[in-house]
């Protein structure tokens, strides 16, 4: 269990398969720009995954509780806390979660896009992730 955040813990994740340890998510809006609030118990983080488009695109992450990580493949991984701003282009392979002993919130905007799909791709190992 996690507890209550600012904009709302909302439900069980239903996208779980694609993350490693446990999730929720509170949809904030869906008609004009699709904004989720995504919080991930200690620990919990999202598979390596890619926001792809053939224009537009691409996700906005705001932290607002707790501690976690962004990872763009290739580059070292980002600590995130409340006020932290990311901003992932369509096409990059990249994780988001929590930090080990931290829950962590962040809302997500999808950047309106023309053919917009994601790919989920494999975990981020523990191995990987125990090093940060
Ligand atoms: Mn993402």
């Amino acid at each position: 269990m996690v507890k209550e955040v600012l904009f709302g813990v909302g439900e069980e994740n239903p996208y779980g398969e694609f993350f490693t340890g446990k999730s929720y998510l509170n949809m904030l809006t869906t008609d004009s720009v699709v904004v989720a609030n995504v919080t991930f118990e200690p620990g919990c983080r999202n598979n390596w995954h890619i926001h792809h488009a053939e224009k537009g695109g691409g996700q906005i992450l705001l932290a607002t509780d707790g501690e976690g990580w962004y990872q763009e493949e290739g580059k070292p991984a980002q600590k995130l806390t409340p006020g932290s701003v990311v901003e992932i282009p369509a096409g990059v392979k990249h994780w988001h979660g929590a930090a080990k002993d931290s829950q962590f919130t962040h809302i997500a905007i999808e950047v309106p896009a023309v053919n917009g799909s994601n790919e989920w791709l494999e975990p981020v190992s523990d191995e990987e992730y125990n090093k940060l």
